[in-house]
């Protein structure tokens, strides 16, 4: 079980700071993969009629009580923060297809109908660039070099056999893998000290 006893919220600073005291000492993902909620939609999520937090909870106990899975998906994303649900260093369940390999990571929102290039849609894209170029980057993984079920960043509508639509057509990975490399570019050049070569580090091979 890998729930956590209490879904934890993060800006990108602090989760950032949250990913760098992490260890992969057995379980070591190979991969993300992106989903987005589409219940709730993001202006469902908007409308505050539930709190933020009484949102996340129901998902999980949804997952951990009525499905009775072992765990979730890792994180939830939302315009303001990341939430963290799952021990991101144990597996997940998101994906039938490759549980086993991936981190899980939903958006909150409905992308086949809502924007993810302006207002709540851009900041949950954001939050999620963020989120995924920290990941990466502590784990030594790239978003670029596709191979389904292997190696670089997956989309939920990628596992067929699940017949999800997953993130909607809104999200459209060249441009979010783009971002996160733009993002792991940046947070290189802040973390290396001057005079180092950026050149040689970031890099990671795709094995099987
Ligand atoms: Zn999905």
């Amino acid at each position: 079980m890998s729930f956590l006893a209490e879904p934890k919220g993060y800006t990108p600073g602090e989760f950032a700071d949250f990913v760098e005291g992490l260890a992969w000492n057995g379980w070591r993902p190979k991969f993300v993969t992106l989903h987005n909620t589409a219940v709730p939609t993001l202006a469902a999520w908007l409308d505050s009629n539930h709190a933020a937090k009484q949102r996340i909870e129901s998902q999980r106990h949804y997952e951990r009580d009525i499905l009775h899975w072992h765990s979730g998906v890792h994180l939830f994303v939302a315009p303001n923060l990341i939430w963290n649900l799952c021990d991101l260093t144990q597996d997940g369940v998101s994906v039938s297809c490759w549980n086993h390999r991936t981190l899980g990571i939903e958006m909150i929102g409905d992308y086949a109908t809502e924007a993810f290039d302006s207002g709540a849609g851009a900041r949950v894209r954001d939050n999620a660039v963020a989120a995924m170029a920290i990941l990466h980057r502590k784990l030594g993984l790239r978003p670029d070099h596709y191979r389904m079920g292997l190696c670089g960043l997956h989309f939920h509508r990628e596992c067929s056999r699940d017949h999800h639509d997953c993130p909607g057509r809104n999200v459209v990975k060249a441009d979010v893998v783009a971002r996160i490399l733009k993002e792991m570019a940046a947070l290189s050049r802040a973390a290396v000290p001057r005079g180092a070569d950026p050149s040689t580090s970031g890099e990671s091979i795709c094995s099987g």
